[in-house]
């Protein structure tokens, strides 16, 4: 065992199946296995006296079996093991379920370590299930425990052991991909230092020590990818434009673009006359028109004489935007195309014969319009709508097609500036911080279940006034059940047509339902041929339905802000007042809240300010929504300040050596390429 890449089979205890079951956790190899970081550590060191334990915490205690254990057959599948323990201080009793096996372990008149939660009354302790072990052994007691996550057929102590032989094997073969100068100018530990005190650290300063060193490297090296992503643009040649009149364009639109609006198109511009191709992230709350900064970017690239093509993440946003920006751009002499997955072979085969020819000006589409084998004669400008759908590895395959056109993507997740330099690291940003005017707030309320009956009224009062509502329901399940998503939609669904309203006409989504399934329905809610709608979130960002004027939220705790501030998005754009219904039992503070500030601010940024504050980006952002690699050891909220030392070493490395080739750059340059593959894969 002298290679990082060994098989982990090679590792003692550590046969097929369950070689097997780590592979399930990404661990196949030593370095693999001793890169599987702890989630959480507990505080093992100390060895408490039984009269200091207060109900309801973890601690240690040593003490002597005082009688023989008593075995007791309850029922089958019900064994119980009682043993008494005592220390110079006091009596600790102590419950084992379904072990009776224990029984020759725990000897009267022998000391152990045991570790537990304290339980029972101050004047009857107890403790159930334990860890023990003999005094001493410091093996799992005595010590700060690493805790991993695990899988069928892997138990903490395998774990433990397979680490602990791993770390020695590696020991003296580890690689530092930090630099000397980076590590001592950062202060930050040497590598072996780091990965004994994550995994078992000496003490909770050591483990201090080891996670920045570890947290430091990460956000170094996704720094420092996305600054290589944005220097290399820098030397791409893109379609260089011309400025020209835009007055044709403005005078055709039935409003002014608001002052956000027109900073971000002339940004955009300014970037599509310059010599590199352009990638900017136009970023605005739901509803700040930024369809309009598309269209804008459209025309200009029109009259430059090259084409734009629009990318959607569905097929129905697809057909909304082309109804939407398709008459305003004929009107001013652009031929428009919307290529789908349903239109016809025949059909699809013309446009793209018109695409190759240069007689299509802008195609709007789903995704395959990009990747599939659709030539244009000169496409000068992509635009991907909703950015979190496209990650930053699928920005730069982009770039690569079609001679570098100019990107411009869109996003409704309005993120605080500091994350976004960051996150955003190789896109400029524009943000819309601005609503058109006369933008009406939608009254939001965060109410208990047992206003149910109330809201159903009012849903119907609605309903009767022509209008539509979702009903969004998230996914709860009890503690041991994984909520069956699809279950608890239709059964919510059913409850509703059956005994609420039998007399509305009612359709459900869910993610568990084919696409086109999904879509044909989304398309009757979008036509009014449904009342009400009832989803999980699956209902589309950016969907536009200006007729649905009530969205209910049920278990509303269930959900981040940010989440809840898109999915109120949904109401409020047309010309009729709208209203979000928060349900939440919860009594937690952290709920109420979130809920609060939803019922106090229509402002996207305030809220994701908050929800920031409140959550963290992990959450923030939700599952792999950025399309980053994800973070192993970071906490982007706590770690800020390391975060922005980590960005300047990034600058420093790359400016000294900016396509990292020297030989100590070497482990950088492999680990970012490790890292941004891994995040294309999990996207897909
Ligand atoms: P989003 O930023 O969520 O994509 P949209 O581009 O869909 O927002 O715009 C929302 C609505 O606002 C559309 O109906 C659009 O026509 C309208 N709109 C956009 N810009 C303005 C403006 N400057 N003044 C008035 N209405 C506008
Ligand atoms: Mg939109």
């Amino acid at each position: 065992m002298s290679d990082l890449h060994t098989d982990v089979r090679y590792v003692k205890g550590i046969g097929e199946a369950r070689a097997k079951s780590l592979a399930k956790l990404g661990i196949t190899d030593l370095y693999s296995l001793i890169s599987y970081f702890p989630r959480a550590w507990e505080d093992r060191a100390a060895i408490r006296t039984i009269d200091t334990l207060t109900i309801g915490e973890y601690a240690c205690v040593k003490a002597m079996v005082a009688a023989p254990p008593v075995a007791s057959h309850i029922r089958k599948g019900l064994d119980l093991l009682k043993v008494k323990v005592v220390d110079s201080t006091s009596t600790l009793f102590l419950t084992f379920f379904n072990q009776p096996y224990l029984k020759n372990s725990l000897v009267m008149g022998e000391t152990y370590v045991f570790y537990g939660k304290a339980e029972g009354t101050l004047l009857h302790k107890q403790m159930t299930n334990p860890i023990f072990e003999k005094e001493n052994a410091h093996q799992v007691t005595g010590r700060i425990m690493p805790i991993y996550p695990l899988t069928a057929g892997i138990t903490q102590n395998v774990m433990h052991r397979s680490i602990r032989q791993g770390l020695d094997a590696c020991e003296t073969i580890l690689p530092d991909v930090l630099p000397d100068e980076i590590r001592s100018k950062y202060h930050l530990c040497h590598i072996g230092y780091a990965y004994e005190n994550i995994h078992f650290p000496e003490s909770f300063d050591a483990l201090a020590i080891a996670r920045r060193r570890l947290t430091f490297e990460e956000l170094f090296l996704l720094c420092t990818g996305l600054q290589l992503l944005r220097r290399r643009r820098g030397d791409l040649h893109g379609l260089r434009c011309t400025p020209i009149d835009m007055s044709p364009f403005y005078n055709t639109l039935p409003f002014q673009l608001t002052g956000a609006q027109q900073r971000a198109v002339e940004d955009a511009i300014r970037d599509m006359c310059a010599d590199r191709p352009m990638n900017r992230l136009c970023q605005g709350d739901v509803g700040s028109g930024k369809t309009m900064v598309a269209a804008a970017c459209i025309y200009f690239t029109a009259k430059n004489g090259h084409q734009s093509a629009m990318m959607a993440p569905t097929e129905l946003l697809a057909q909304q935007h082309y109804r939407s920006l398709a008459p305003l751009l004929e009107n001013l002499g652009i031929r428009c195309a919307l290529l789908t997955g349903s239109v016809t072979a025949k059909t699809k085969k013309s446009i793209q014969a018109q695409l190759a020819a240069g007689e299509i000006d802008f195609v709007i589409g789903t995704q395959a319009l990009i990747a599939k084998d659709v030539d244009f004669a000169s496409l000068g400008l992509v635009v991907a709508d909703e950015q979190h759908r496209f990650g930053v590895t699928q920005r730069a395959a982009l770039s690569a097609k079609a001679d570098n056109p100019h990107v411009l993507v869109m996003s409704a997740t309005p993120i605080p500036r500091t994350l976004a330099l960051i996150i955003y690291g190789d896109l400029d940003v524009s943000v819309i911080n601005e609503l058109p005017p006369g933008r009406q707030t939608v009254d939001t309320f965060a109410v208990p279940n047992s206003y149910h009956p109330r809201v159903f009224q009012f849903i119907r009062k609605h309903v009767a006034q022509g209008r539509q509502a979702y009903i969004v329901c998230s996914l709860v399940g009890s503690d041991d059940t994984i909520p069956n998503e699809k279950k608890t939609v239709m059964d919510f669904t059913i409850k509703l047509q059956q005994d609420i309203f039998p007399d509305l006409r009612i359709g459900c989504v869910h993610g568990k339902m084919k696409a086109a399934e999904k879509e044909k329905i989304m398309s009757a809610f979008v036509h009014a041929e449904l009342d009400i709608l009832v989803s999980t979130t699956v209902i589309e960002v950016g969907v536009d339905v200006p007729n649905a004027t009530v969205m209910v939220i049920e278990n509303a705790e269930q959900f981040g802000l940010s989440q809840l501030h898109q999915l109120r998005g949904r109401v409020g754009r047309g010309q009729h007042k709208s209203y979000c219904i928060l349900f939440s039992d919860s009594k937690s503070e952290d709920t109420k809240t979130r809920l609060k500030a939803m019922t106090r601010t229509n402002d996207g940024f305030k809220i994701a300010q908050e929800d920031l504050v409140l959550r963290g980006p992990g959450d923030f952002f939700g599952q792999r929504q950025h399309g980053l690699p994800s973070l192993k050891v970071a906490d982007l909220k706590c770690d800020m300040e390391l975060m922005h030392l980590a960005r300047q070493a990034a600058n420093e490395v790359l400016d000294a050596d900016p396509e990292l080739e020297y030989p100590e750059h070497r482990g950088i340059s492999e680990k970012i390429h490790m890292l941004f593959e891994s995040a294309a894969d999990s996207m897909n």
